[in-house]
Formats: C-alpha cells, structure tokens, sequence
C-alpha cells in the first residue's frame, strides 16, 4: 500500500511539474500578439539609432497639449500672421486668449531671439508657430543648400525656443516651384497658403480689412494676416469677436487641416498662391 502511495505521489509530481512547464507556452500561444507587442520595443531598440535619423532634421509634429474638443458642425476658419513676432503680437494674443481662438504664426526664424516670452506665451495659449524661412528671402534665387538653411535654421530657432517644430511651412511672398516644393518635401514639410487675403499688408486701414475678411469668410478660410503691422492688430479687435459671433472656431492651421483634409502630408500645398480680389 505505501508503494501504491509512493508511485501515486510521484506520478502526481510529475503531472504537476509538467503542467507547470506546459501552461507558458499554451500562454504563448494563446496571447501571442501581447506577448509580440510587449516584446517588440525591446527588439527595436537594439537597432542602431542612425538607422531611424534622417539626413536632415525631420520637426516632430507632436502637439504640446491635447486640441480642445472641435463640433465638426461649426464652422473653422484658420486666422494666419506672418512675418513676426513683432510687439503686436501680444495684442493678438491677448484678443485670442479672451475669445478663446487659436491661431497660426509663421515667424521668420531671425527675429525670435527678442520674442522668447511672446512665444513661448502662443504656444502655451495652444497656437501653433510654424515655419516662414530664416530670412524673410525669396527662395527662388537662391541654391539648393542656401534654401535648406533657410528652412532647417529657422526650425532649429523655433525649436530651440518653444521645444516644438512642426513640418507645416509658408515661403516667404508665397512663391515657390517646383524646386522649392521638392526640397520642402525631402526635409519632410508641407506647405500651406492661404485662401483669403485681405490685404493687410498694402493697405492699412483696420475697417478695410475687418470688412474684406467678414464678406468673404467661409468654413475652411485660410486667411493671410501680418501681426508687423498695427492696423492689422487693430482690425483683430473686431474680426476675432465677430467671427466668434458668426459660431465659427478659430483653429490652428494643423487643427483645420485635421478636420477638413485628413492632415497635411510632406510635399503637398494648401491653399492659392494668390487669392487677391480687385477691391474698389
Ligand atoms: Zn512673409
């Protein structure tokens, strides 16, 4: 009887045992995707981190906070001022931040050293700041490299600021080719334009603009301003709250574009090259 036991003891170690060994891999195979998935990162980063860095800078396109929530149903409109920061930017800040809208700025990467705090205070408002060259230059006369400083050292100075650069690039006057376009789309940027313009820039007079941008805006605008100029500031006074009265969202270039055109890709262009109207 005590054999009996004996063997009975031992066959049930075993059995025991054996299903231990056995249940990991029935796991295995069971979860295999977890198990993959949690694997994976391990894997990858014993790849040589050259292998991931491009030959050129490539701007991380990640938000610094989450977009506030946008009804599909109302209307966006994308105010954009180029050229600054200048000391009227602050003014159009305050005039966002008061109606809560966002909007888009495409500095010139030279003048930020003076702007830290009025950058860093858009970013934090959650507008964008993207990319309108180094130097304010036409690209077109210039070489191949002198275009990719252009455009790489103004990023690097964005960056090195707001800790954000984002692949969304406006050439200075508009004008590009398709060199320009090409060189744009292997440092892995889209270009954006416009499709209002109200010509803020000729002419400076801030109830000319207000009313040239209130009688041709619609969901999806796009509209060329230049935070450089006063009358420009000044007719923000009135079009940022009466856009918010007409219920349209002021959005972000990249918010739009996420909502309207399913994002915008490397080498694509938004928008006209010139929306002029004949006025008068
Ligand atoms: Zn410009």
């Amino acid at each position: 009887m005590k054999k009996i036991i004996y063997v009975f003891t031992i066959f049930a170690i075993i059995l025991s045992v054996g299903c231990s060994i056995i249940e990991p891999n029935n796991d295995l195979n069971t979860f295999q995707p977890n198990r993959i998935g949690s694997i994976e990162p391990t894997v990858t980063t014993t790849v040589p981190e050259e292998t991931h860095t491009p030959p050129t800078a490539q701007p991380s396109p990640e938000p610094t906070k989450p977009p506030p929530t946008m009804p599909p149903s109302r209307g966006m409109v994308a105010l954009t001022f180029d050229d600054g920061p200048s000391p009227y930017t602050d003014k159009i800040l305050d005039l966002l931040e008061q109606y809560d809208g966002r909007a888009t700025f495409f500095v010139v990467g030279n003048r930020l050293d003076s702007y830290r705090d009025t950058l860093i205070r858009a970013v934090n408002l959650g507008n964008e700041i993207a990319n309108h060259s180094q130097t304010h230059v036409r690209l077109t006369s210039l070489s191949d490299n002198e275009v990719v400083s252009e455009i790489q050292s103004a990023s690097a100075a964005i960056e090195s600021i707001t800790g954000i650069s984002l692949p969304i690039y406006r050439p200075p006057f508009g004008i590009t080719d398709e060199r320009i376009v090409n060189i744009s789309t292997e440092l892995g940027y889209g270009i954006v334009k416009w499709t209002l313009d109200p010509l803020d820039w000729r002419d400076r007079d801030a109830d000319i603009i207000y009313y040239r941008i209130m009688s041709q805006v619609e969901d999806g605008s796009v509209i060329l301003l230049h935070d450089i100029h006063q009358t420009t500031a000044q007719a923000m006074e009135r079009v940022i709250p009466s856009l918010i009265e007409q219920d349209f969202q002021l959005v972000t270039v990249s918010e739009l574009l996420n909502h309207r055109n399913g994002g915008l890709e490397a080498g694509s262009i938004y928008g006209s090259y010139c929306a002029w109207k004949i006025w008068d």
